[in-house]
């Protein structure tokens, strides 16, 4: 296989990988004991900016890190790979940790980048920590019936209020 493309299928496989190891390992984060003892840190910005994004408690910090040995035991990785991976989590952890939400409204309407976690998915979490788990998709939470019963309306109205001029013309002669 091209080291392009080889590259590109172990991103794939990682994120996917990550984001199923992450929403289980944060489900069972927020069981009692362990909330208390690894997760409560992270859950003291109710209302979250960028610098939370890796606000954690050691034990958290570990556990977190625990995906790149798991995923060095499961797939033959190219270090540019690793690069890209770390990076991809970065980015999106800030983004889902903005404070603002930075996707257009439309955003939840798209086939498939609806299944593409948004800020206001864990801002949502963080409000309210018994629902969306999620870190890159939303899927799991879908799956196991988990995300918050408000989120497409809190999405809509928080797109709506900050970026009033991104409303599809259809949409705002119904308002
Ligand atoms: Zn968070
Ligand atoms: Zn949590």
């Amino acid at each position: 296989m091209p080291s392009g493309v080889r590259m590109l299928a172990e991103f794939a496989a990682m994120v996917l990988l990550h984001d199923a190891y992450f929403y289980w390992a944060h489900r069972l984060m927020h069981t009692k004991w362990l909330f208390r003892r690894v997760h409560r840190l992270h859950h003291k910005s109710r209302t979250p900016t960028p610098w939370a994004a890796y606000a954690f408690a050691p034990p958290e910090a570990i556990l977190e890190a625990g995906i790149l040995p798991v995923t060095a035991l499961l797939l033959p990785l190219h270090e540019v790979t690793v690069i890209l991976f770390v990076t991809h989590m970065i980015v999106r952890n800030v983004i889902g940790h903005a404070g603002v939400e930075l996707f257009p409204s439309w955003w939840l309407r798209a086939p498939l980048l609806q299944w593409i976690t948004t800020t206001t998915h864990h801002d949502l979490h963080h409000s309210h920590g018994g629902y969306n788990f999620g870190l890159y998709f939303t899927w799991w939470d879908r799956w196991m019936k988990t995300e918050h019963p408000e989120y497409p309306s809190r999405f809509m109205a928080v797109t709506r209020s900050t970026c009033p001029l991104k409303i599809p013309a259809k949409e705002k002669s119904n308002e």
